[in-house]
């Protein structure tokens, strides 16, 4: 079917979508290139210039029909941009960062996504000098293209649990790698399915009958030249899953096969073959450093990948109503809908919240590494035996970070998972559309709920974290951190009560958070130590205390921001980013009116007047400069491949044109009579698949 020149030459009814976004953009002073330099920096958005000018002129990045190909299809393009992608970054020299902008402008996880994470991160972390000279660098080369086998079909949050076993051998001193049990099989792997040669598998290790638990093994998986399975291995992709269906997510058994001693990651612990012994970690905190380190970024993350919907939506919403009732003039902006605002705007505030909290996290994780090298330089080193829950003050900031960045991930991932589906929900039928540019989005990003720790499990150390500290406080001891200032802070006052001015003062509403956190903390420890309470029975209040501190450091996190903002930042801008700060505050006060009532952070009357005049007072004023914020983001209309989010407005155009000329089913004429065995009359579908 080619679309005839009649309906080519049909312009959509006016109002136009670019005069509109016009007028959105022209009631605003919002400046967006300062605020765009201030969430990116200048030399971050000059290097999206630059890398996007390079993949939107290769055919290969051509996104045309992405929305419509099938797994098989979509695979082969994802395999074919992973090359390319590799070949781009030795051409023009790309460092790390470069990369990362180019796979974020991609826009879908890819066959090397697992080999260039958690393959090269653990071969570089796990591995002792003799292994890097071995693996590493044949990996960084992508002779060893790699792959993170951990998960196994039977068994994920519970690691010690893991069935596959690493058998010591003293005679010819190897290891058996073995799956005795289907539940053993690897499953969830990504990149193993079809396109990993080597892997980095979990496997328990057994010396002499006992298991000192899972470690890491490097594996040769499949031939260097054939690239079939090696014998005695079963590998294969597992299938569709409800997104990322551009990765081969796959799964791996063993049938008894033999690896040599330094298959082993050995630089905390091994066997030495001399004695056939355990070798112990001898720093255990510095094992938990790859994962703290992927939930860090996580975190960074989270407040860009909410962003995506927000830029979609707030701009798609910015269009007239047409089916708007005769009391509003026959016309409004959806975007005017104070039902629409209260989903959008706090989302919009939220981006950013969650965008300093992450500047903020990946600062912790810096200060915290550098003190940790220079602990691991002294004699001793950090704190033996002791993982990341049981440090004490010695490894206080290790301590720190590891609860704050599990309860951050949690908090964030699951608020952007959430935010996502608000945004395609606000966009109306449309948003159903995977032109819309957000469903494919929030399903490749839905995994992160549950990667790199279970949003819901993950809480538990942070709870875990924050009775510990509230034990050291009523002992006594003197405040070491912000989360035992906090909570000796309550304990000092709460016989006073509490009167925060969270409706008249910004400082106030940080207080109110770090209240409420402390509250939730201490009534938790009396669940536990007074009441001797069962830990499964703690579950519950321990994820909300979790939310209830992470929540506090995102507040905390924006308010200092704005505390020291740039110079070159306008007070109108400026203006705005502080209301943006309270809509954050606010609105998500009044969803948690039941805690911050029982702790006594506010009153019964306060959370009224958050919720019937602050915040809707706030989504009035920051209404007009809602599209603005949004192109500060600076996502471009090639990242975003939407037509509801388009920069120009030309939404109606844009869903035409992908509709009825990229649309493969269009080229196919059918027999619809049930008596014709024929299903296709023509089928020319297949000249608008892409040239790879
Ligand atoms: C797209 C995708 C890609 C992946 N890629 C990889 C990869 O490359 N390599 C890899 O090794 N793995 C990978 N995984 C697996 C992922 O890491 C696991 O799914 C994750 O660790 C959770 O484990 P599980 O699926 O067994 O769920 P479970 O741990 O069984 O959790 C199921 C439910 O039980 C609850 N639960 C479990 N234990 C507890 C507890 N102790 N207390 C309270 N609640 C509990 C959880 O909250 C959850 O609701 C991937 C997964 C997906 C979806």
């Amino acid at each position: 079917m080619t679309t005839p020149q009649w309906v080519k030459d049909l312009k959509p009814a006016a109002p136009q979508g670019s005069e509109l976004l016009e007028q959105e953009r022209s009631k605003s002073k919002i400046n967006v290139d300062t605020l765009s330099a201030f969430l990116h920096s200048r030399e971050g958005l000059a290097r999206k210039r630059r890398v996007l000018k390079i993949l939107e002129n290769d055919k290969v990045f051509n996104k045309e029909q992405n929305y419509f190909a099938g797994r098989i299809d979509r695979f082969e393009t994802a395999l074919a941009r992973a090359k390319k992608l590799r070949q781009l970054v030795i051409r023009h020299g790309w460092d790390n960062d470069d990369r990362m902008v180019a796979n974020e402008l991609i826009s879908e996880p890819g066959p090397y996504g697992l080999h260039e994470s958690m393959f090269l991160i653990t071969l570089r972390d796990q591995g002792s000098p003799e292994q890097h000279e071995r693996f590493l660098k044949q990996a960084e080369k992508y002779k060893y293209i790699g792959c993170y086998a951990q998960t196994e079909l039977g068994h994920g949050s519970n690691v010690r649990g893991l069935e596959t076993t690493a058998t010591w051998n003293t005679e010819d001193q190897t290891f058996t790698i073995d799956s005795p049990t289907l539940t053993a099989s690897k499953w969830w792997i990504g990149s193993l399915g079809r396109t990993a040669n080597h892997a980095v598998v979990m496997a328990q290790l057994i010396i002499n009958g006992k298991s000192h638990g899972p470690h890491p093994f490097v594996v040769q998986i499949r031939d260097m030249s054939t690239h079939e399975p090696l014998k005695d291995i079963h590998i294969g992709d597992i299938g569709p899953k409800f997104g990322y269906n551009t990765m081969d997510n796959g799964f791996l058994l063993f049938n008894k096969v033999k690896v040599p001693h330094i298959s082993m990651l050995a630089r905390h612990s091994r066997v030495d073959p001399k004695t056939n012994k355990y070798v112990k970690p001898s720093s255990p905190s510095l094992v938990f450093g790859t994962l703290t380190w992927v939930r860090s970024t996580i975190v960074m993350q989270a407040g860009g990948v909410l962003a995506r919907g927000v830029t979609i939506a707030t701009r798609y919403c910015a269009f007239q109503d047409r089916d708007a009732p005769s009391d509003a003039g026959g016309e409004n902006q959806v975007l005017n809908y104070t039902t629409v605002q209260i989903r959008l705007l706090p989302l919009l505030a939220t981006t950013f919240a969650l965008h300093f909290t992450g500047k903020a996290m990946m600062a912790l994780y810096g200060a915290s590494q550098k003190k940790m090298s220079q602990d691991v330089g002294k004699v001793g080193g950090p704190e033996r035996g002791a993982g990341p829950e049981e440090t004490h003050s010695g490894s206080d900031l290790l301590a720190d970070l590891h609860a704050t960045s599990c309860g951050l991930k949690s908090l964030a991932s699951y608020t952007a998972v959430e935010g996502l589906e608000v945004c395609r929900r606000a966009c109306g039928g449309h948003g159903y559309s995977s032109f819309s540019g957000i469903g494919s989005w929030y399903a490749d990003y839905l995994p992160t709920a549950t990667w790199e720790g279970d949003n819901y499990m993950l809480t538990q150390q942070v709870a875990r974290y924050l009775l510990k500290s509230a034990r050291s406080v009523l002992k006594g001891n003197e405040p070491s951190n912000d989360t035992t200032a906090i909570l000796a802070n309550f304990l000092a006052r709460q016989d006073q009560g509490a009167a925060f001015d969270v409706l008249g003062n910004d400082a106030d509403i940080v207080a109110a958070y770090a209240w409420r956190s402390a509250f939730l903390t201490f009534e938790a420890l009396k669940h536990r130590d007074e009441q001797k309470k069962a830990w499964n029975d703690l579950l519950v209040d321990f994820y909300r205390l979790s939310r209830a501190h992470s929540q506090y450091m995102v507040v905390k996190n924006f308010y200092e921001t704005l505390q020291s903002p740039p110079s070159d930042l306008d007070p109108e801008t400026l203006g705005v980013l502080h209301k943006l700060f309270r809509l954050y505050a606010l609105h998500t006060l009044e969803s948690e009116a039941s805690e911050f009532y029982t702790s006594s952070a506010v009153t019964v009357r306060q959370i009224q007047l958050a919720r019937t005049s602050a915040v809707m007072k706030l989504l009035q004023d920051i209404r007009p400069h809602a599209v603005r914020l949004v192109d500060s983001w600076d996502f471009p209309d090639w990242q975003l491949d939407s037509s509801l989010g388009r920069y120009d407005g030309k939404v109606y155009e844009d869903m035409f044109h992908r509709a009825s000329e990229l649309n493969p089913l269009n080229r196919i004429t059918v027999d619809p009579y049930p008596d014709s065995p024929t299903l296709f009359k023509k089928n020319e579908a297949g000249a608008l698949k892409p040239k790879l």
